[in-house]
């Protein structure tokens, strides 16, 4: 029997990204939305992933002013200037990267609806580095679901 959907895809690719030290908040909504439309899935999901201990995946209104408030809201979370075991034990002195990066988490699921992504008209997909050095980073895009035959 046709039906309007019929093949099941799932394919990944790595993006990589260049952040600088301390708190750098990244959106990458558009690299993640061209795989999504190079993959043709039409209902799915989008998994988004960072490989690492240090770096974070969420979603915010990308701008200036509520990027910082956010920043601002991890440091009181998390501050910096705080004794962590992790530094003590380690002397790498990113204790807090570490524990910002548990808490916000290391991947995001965005569904797939009618060929796009389903966020919200203010909703960005953000990379976080909390890192206190610059770093390459790369971020998983995996999508499945799927396709018009
Ligand atoms: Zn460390």
């Amino acid at each position: 029997m046709e039906t309007k959907y019929s093949v099941f895809v799932c394919e990944s690719c790595t993006l990589s990204f260049s952040t600088t030290a301390g708190t750098d908040v990244i959106d990458i909504t558009r690299p993640v939305a061209e795989k999504v439309a190079e993959s043709g899935i039409a209902e799915g999901q989008a998994l988004v992933f960072t490989p690492g201990s240090t770096a974070a995946l969420t979603t915010i209104e990308y701008e200036s002013g509520v990027v910082r408030d956010l920043i601002e809201a991890i440091e009181r979370i998390a501050p910096k200037d705080m004794d962590y075991r992790h530094d003590a034990r380690w002397g790498d002195g990113n204790g807090y990267a570490h524990v910002r990066s548990a808490l916000l988490g290391p991947s995001l699921t965005v569904p797939i609806t009618n060929g796009r992504l389903a966020l919200g008209t203010w909703q960005q997909i953000v990379l976080i580095d909390f890192d206190n050095r610059p770093r390459k980073r790369q971020v998983v895009v995996q999508v499945s679901g799927l396709k018009s035959r």
